[in-house]
């Protein structure tokens, strides 16, 4: 987003209860959170998306022991997960089970199920600047200027210095934010038809860390649709985004040791922020906060994983209850323990990143599958916890921990 001057507004301008910055996933799930709080009955709201024609720009997975979401927009769960340690052992995930989900469906479910909201006006709009004055926000986009009570924003684009401090200030960071480590996860894939049954389509491959590792924490990652269908690719850890040729020449590999010939159907190559430049440490807000960030910028994607998905939605529905009731409202705060782990980690695979793939298969060597679920979507227990990190490179962690709390 840049800054831009406010256009000289019309005559009569436009003002709106709600604006939702941004149609991906935590603004159309937020829209749908107040429809089901009735909230978009009694507010009139304004949805400002600057892209046209938003396709299937991603996918995404979770597990749950239930899917979320509209009907229909799961379009393959499996109940397995192949050990990445032993790479035959299909470890049961019972009660999660793992979801595939296309961008293209959830955008389509989603507008569906709120086209019968009169309330909810859409504008394909860049939003470039958005400030409280006098008790309201003033919008700006390329094409309109409009006032709101209150605005939601997911849009996370090249902000400037003062965005920067909003959002600081927003997240209650007080601390130099270029002190955090920044790393992708990027990972580059092909949809693959194989002329041969070679997969399984009751499990999917995690992590699969029989990959060069080239200096980074480098594996593949399989979800089989079919027996001859599967997504295929490589994942990357580290500082630069994976380039180069290494995941065709991975992908193929991969698909020599399968003893398939193949086809490609599709590319998918992309990449997610690893930092913890957005932990939320704000518990709440005030009831009355105009500005309100959603989705990644409020912290919605775990540093470590890059999952976010279900965390949005859960967010989405405590945010509109609060909305609902005019209760403070609340942030996505992570506790404080699965933050320092999350740090200790990001700083472990940024100074040593060729550990990762000894740290991940030693995880999943030794612990159940469903607990490091469980961890991940932090709601262990601390026990659960010790019983985790005491089977890790104790050392690497305690390292870490130690110039961690040296600020260093
Ligand atoms: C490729 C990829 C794969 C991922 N896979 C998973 C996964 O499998 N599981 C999981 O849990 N998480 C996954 N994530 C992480 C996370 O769930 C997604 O990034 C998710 O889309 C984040 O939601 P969001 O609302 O913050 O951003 P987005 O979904 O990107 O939505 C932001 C929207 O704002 C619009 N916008 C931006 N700027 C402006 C502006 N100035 N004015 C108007 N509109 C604007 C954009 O066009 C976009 O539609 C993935 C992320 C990526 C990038």
């Amino acid at each position: 987003m840049e800054t831009e001057s406010p256009k000289a507004p019309s005559a009569v301008e436009k003002h709106f209860d709600y604006t939702i910055v941004g149609a991906g996933a935590s603004g159309l799930w937020l829209a749908m959170a107040m429809q089901a709080e009735g909230l978009t009955a009694k507010k009139t709201i304004r949805i400002a998306e600057r892209d046209p024609a938003k396709e299937n720009d991603r996918t995404w997975c979770y597990w749950a022991p239930q899917s979320i979401g509209p009907e229909g927009t799961v379009s393959k769960s499996w109940n397995a997960i192949f050990n990445p340690k032993h790479h035959e052992r299909r470890d049961p995930i019972a009660p999660y089970t793992y979801h595939h989900v296309r961008s293209a469906d959830f955008y389509q479910a989603a507008r569906n199920a709120l086209k019968d909201s009169p309330n909810i006006t859409w504008i394909t709009d860049e939003v470039t600047n958005f400030r409280e004055e006098n008790g309201v926000v003033k919008v700006t986009g390329r094409s309109e200027t409009w006032t709101t009570e209150r605005i939601f924003v997911s849009a996370l684009e090249a902000p400037d210095a003062n965005q920067t401090a909003r959002l600081d200030s927003f997240l209650g960071r007080s601390k130099n934010p270029g002190a955090d480590r920044f790393m992708w996860q990027s990972f580059s894939g092909k949809r693959i038809k194989s002329e041969k049954p070679v997969f399984d389509p009751t499990a999917i491959n995690m992590m699969k860390f029989d990959v060069p590792q080239e200096g980074h924490t480098r594996f593949i990652y399989v979800l089989p649709f079919s027996e001859n269908e599967a997504l295929v690719e490589l994942t990357q850890f580290g500082k630069e985004r994976l380039e180069g040729p290494s995941a065709d020449e991975a992908i193929e590999t991969y698909m020599q040791k399968q003893g398939s010939a193949y086809t490609v159907l599709e590319d998918e190559v992309a990449a997610i922020p690893m930092t913890a430049r957005f932990d939320m440490l704000r518990s709440s807000l005030p009831a009355d906060q105009k500005i309100v960030y959603i989705g990644t910028p409020a912290g919605a994607v775990k540093p470590t994983t890059g999952y976010a998905f279900k965390r949005m939605e859960a967010y989405a529905r405590d945010l509109a209850k609060a909305l609902k009731n005019e209760k403070p409202l609340p942030t996505m705060r992570r506790p404080w323990r699965f933050r320092l782990y999350d740090h200790l980690l990001l700083r472990i695979l940024y100074e040593q990143p060729h550990r990762g793939k000894a740290i991940f298969e030693r995880l999943f060597e030794t612990q159940p599958t469903t607990r490091i679920l469980k961890f991940l979507d932090e709601k262990t227990s601390i026990s659960e916890e010790i019983a985790i990190f005491s089977r890790l490179p104790i050392g690497l962690f305690l390292g870490s921990l130690v110039k961690h709390l040296a600020r260093r």
